[in-house]
């Protein structure tokens, strides 16, 4: 039987250029569907951070990995903006790069039977199949699955700059790109997508409601058929306290005192209290309103009255620069706050912290809470999306669950998690078994893979 050939096309990819997850998911996903005997590559532009000399290179066992090379368009620090905003020229660099996936396939003469498409950046790639190339016979074969990580970010662009996708104006209307006057890219993905997925069970119902929809619930709603939700997985791999270069020390669930040993010397470095008793909680994230960092913001002084430690890692919105800049004045024994991006001190953080807040007020997947159960480390979540599909409340009476979790969008509820989660924190033999048990969970891609192979075998069947 002839293998399975799948290109996955992303706009990031771990280890070349991160901002969030989707690098992660790109960047591993295809090594798990190498595992299962797909001929699986990846396509991504070639960023300044790309140290790589020419145009392709391997990851993984034999996995390849192409650039699309393009200084002007990618030869730049930050992937989509810089302290100005968005870059003015996001829609001309990624319809390039869209129609470059599909002549780089012609190119090295691998035509694909899958291209797996990944948000707004590579959503012209099906729409273009559909029209440039539709009667192009090294195509003929190739299907599209359409991955929505986060619906919020949909590419939409001014109506003025429709040419610069260089399609007729026909297809300007409300059935493809047009979208109360804009340009919206990722409406046209979907709509002209084999199938169309997202990365969570519980995400995949939510976006077809208002509440979640983002505008484009009746669009996915038209796609239910074709609609998937498969969960992400991580690549232990990289994320196992095991395995981490980065951290003070390896440990396992059987050495957990080295857990401890990684928290008083990130304690040390940072300049906290060295005091392993005192509950650390951890926060690594884009600072978005999605995120609800704001939450932790409202609860910090309850927080840190409760002798408690916070550390944050992110960078985003300046609003939520300024409110931690304020309180990292205010709390300098207590709170180490570190707003930029740095993927070491993540891993450190990761490590050394009792606790993880992921407060999101909607969230498609989340990778954090499944490191953070690797690393040992208790989340503090919001019940919602693949939060809900992957921690469930604690219960100290049966001893089951995997972290705490709140319901209403309020940092009520997020005060009273961290209350439940601070007392059961002080009964250690408990508290012991709970990081024992979350650690032994697996969320490695092997599950997940299968289920995009079904998927893309049904893509192929229909
Ligand atoms: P999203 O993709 O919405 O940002 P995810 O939870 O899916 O959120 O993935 C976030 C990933 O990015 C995780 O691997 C997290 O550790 C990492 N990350 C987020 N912010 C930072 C940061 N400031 N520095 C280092 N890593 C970060």
């Amino acid at each position: 039987m002839n293998k399975l050939k799948v290109l996955l096309a992303s706009s990031e990819v771990v280890p070349f250029a991160k901002t969030g997850g989707l690098a992660d998911v790109a960047g591993s996903l295809p090594l798990a569907l190498e595992e299962c005997g797909v001929d699986a590559r990846i396509i991504m532009p070639k960023y300044a951070s790309v140290k790589v000399s020419g145009d392709s290179t391997t990851i993984g066992k034999n996995v390849k990995v192409y650039f699309v090379e393009n200084d002007d368009y990618f030869k730049r620090i930050e992937l989509y903006g810089d302290k100005f905003g968005d870059y003015k020229d996001n829609l001309d660099r990624f319809a390039f790069f869209s129609r470059e996936i599909l002549e780089k396939c012609k190119k090295e003469d691998f035509a694909p039977d899958i291209i797996h498409c990944n948000e707004w950046q590579t959503a012209l790639v099906p729409v273009y199949l559909n029209t440039i190339y539709k009667y192009d016979p090294f195509f003929a074969k190739t299907k599209v699955l359409y991955t929505v990580h986060n619906l919020a970010y949909q590419g939409l662009f001014p109506k003025d700059e429709y040419p610069k996708i260089g399609l007729d104006w026909a297809l300007f209307n409300i059935d493809y790109f047009e979208f109360y006057g804009k340009v919206n890219l990722m409406k046209a993905g979907i709509v002209y997508s084999d199938a169309v997925s997202t990365v969570s069970k519980t995400y995949s119902e939510e976006i077809l409601t208002q509440e979640f929809g983002c505008g484009l619930e009746g669009v996915l709603k038209n796609r239910e058929s074709v609609l998937y939700g498969i969960l992400n997985g991580i690549d232990y791999n990289l994320w196992s306290p095991e395995k981490d270069p980065k951290i003070f020390k390896n440990y396992s669930c059987d050495s957990l005192q080295d857990k401890y040993l990684n928290k008083e010397m990130f304690q040390k470095e940072i300049g906290l209290k060295v005091d392993r008793n005192i509950p650390m909680f951890g926060m690594i994230s884009r600072l978005a309103e999605q995120k609800g960092a704001d939450f932790v913001a409202d609860i910090t002084d309850k927080l840190l009255n409760m002798k408690a430690q916070l550390v944050l890692l992110g960078t985003g919105d300046n609003k939520y620069h300024v409110i931690f800049e304020k309180i990292a004045k205010k709390y300098r024994s207590s709170a180490s706050i570190n707003l930029k991006f740095d993927a070491v001190l993540a891993q450190k953080i990761y490590a050394a912290s009792d606790m993880f807040f992921i407060p999101s007020r909607y969230e498609p997947c989340g990778l954090s809470q499944m490191i953070s159960f690797k690393y040992g480390t208790i989340p503090i979540v919001r019940q919602t999306g693949g939060l809900k599909d992957t921690v469930e409340e604690f219960n100290p009476r049966t001893g089951k669950g995997t972290g705490f979790t709140f319901v209403e969008p309020k940092s009520e509820g997020l005060l009273a998690a961290v209350k439940k989660a601070v007392m059961i924190y002080k009964d250690k033999p408990l508290w012991m078994s709970l990081m024992k048990y979350v650690m032994t969970l697996d969320y490695s891609w092997a599950a997940s893979a299968k289920e995009y192979i079904t998927v893309y075998n049904r893509i192929l069947d229909q």
